[in-house]
């Protein structure tokens, strides 16, 4: 049994997924980050090994083929995967892991950790949704209407997660994601596991 949770967070680009994960991170330095492998370009910005593995796709292939991603999915036309050693290692060593990751493979993280706690983020209305995609970089009305499709195609799996939140007000979608990771701590598994001798002497038998 282990002490550490494993949270999928997934959501629309637009939904301020990012911004509400780097805050939780920021407050919560028990969390840690899985670093994904990506065959997309690094952003302006970005650093290696920071906000991705940067690969080509013959290297993301071998490294799928060698079985070292617990999952893997196409993405806007760019491959992303999570490595399994690093999940593993984390969940051996009792931390809470947070994996950033598409509908895809929350889907395929929740067939191996059926324990999973998934997240979906929402946007409070379509309109804001526009707006905040409309702020990022182009302003072509097509690209802002294909993003808003894409955005679409995410948002149709939002019930495949056991929680969601809605992000109109930065703080209380933080105070709420705040408040999953810490009612996850105080589950019985979690609990049994970080204080087995008290359960023991307390006559709790797993
Ligand atoms: P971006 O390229 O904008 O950072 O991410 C694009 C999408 O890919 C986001 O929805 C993000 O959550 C998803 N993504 C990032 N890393 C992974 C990963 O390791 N696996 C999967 N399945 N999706 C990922």
């Amino acid at each position: 049994m282990a002490a550490g949770s494993l949270f999928i967070i997934a959501a629309p680009s637009g939904a301020g997924k990012s911004s509400l994960v780097n805050a939780l991170l920021a407050a919560e330095p028990g969390i840690e980050l899985s670093v994904s492998w990506t065959t997309r370009p690094p952003r302006p910005g970005e650093q290696a090994g920071r906000e991705y593995h940067f690969c080509s796709v013959a290297e993301f292939q071998a490294r799928k083929q060698a079985g070292e991603f617990l999952e893997s999915a196409e993405v806007h036309g760019n491959y992303y995967g999570t490595s399994q050693r690093w999940i593993q290692e984390k969940i051996a060593a009792d931390k809470d892991v947070l994996l950033e990751i598409d509908w895809q493979g929350a889907r395929q993280v929740r067939q191996h950790f059926p324990q999973a706690i998934s997240i979906f983020i929402l946007p409070p209305s379509i309109a804001v949704l526009a707006e905040r995609l409309r702020k990022r970089g182009q302003d072509e009305p097509d690209i802002i209407e294909r993003r808003l499709l894409a955005a679409g195609g995410e948002i149709a799996h939002a019930t495949e997660f056991d929680y969601v939140i809605i992000n109109e007000d930065f703080s209380a979608a933080l105070n709420a994601m705040k408040t999953i990771v810490y009612a996850s701590r105080q589950r019985f598994a979690a609990q049994a596991a970080r204080h087995a001798t008290l359960f023991t002497q307390l006559g709790i038998h797993v």
